[in-house]
């Protein structure tokens, strides 16, 4: 799966290794951000195949960098799972209503990250200029 990258966007250093340690120990490649503009700016240079986006970053939050992702013909179809730590009622709604692909919430649990990293990988064929 060489061409499989995932951007995962993230701020804190902590959970950022533990996120990229399950990811590579599963195969993946990674494309690390730890602010929102660098999330959208490396996803139109480098096409990941799947974004995990936290929500508080700190120059623009998850949802507005989705906007931006969303707005961009290059970006637009990448699926995007949020993965914030907020767990107000309401949230989960909120956050698939603003066009998050999926959920995940705070502290993360490898086992459903991997589930639904699984289910949102739309695979190799979907990255530009690959056919694997
Ligand atoms: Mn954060």
């Amino acid at each position: 799966m060489g061409d499989e990258q995932i951007l995962v966007v993230e701020d804190n250093a902590r959970n950022m290794t533990l996120v990229r340690d399950v990811l590579h120990a599963t195969g993946y490649r990674t494309l690390e951000a730890s602010t929102g503009r660098q999330a959208v700016l490396l996803a139109a240079q480098h096409g990941p195949a799947l974004v995990l986006m936290d929500i508080r970053l700190p120059d623009i939050d998850g949802t507005e960098a989705l906007r931006l992702l969303r707005a961009d013909e290059r970006t637009a179809s990448i699926p995007v799972l949020a993965v914030t730590a907020e767990a107000m009622a309401g949230d989960r709604e909120r956050l698939l209503a603003a066009g998050f692909d999926g959920y995940l919430s705070k502290p993360i649990d490898l086992d459903a990250l991997l589930v639904a990293v699984r289910l949102h990988h739309p695979g190799a064929s979907a990255i530009p200029g690959t056919n694997s």
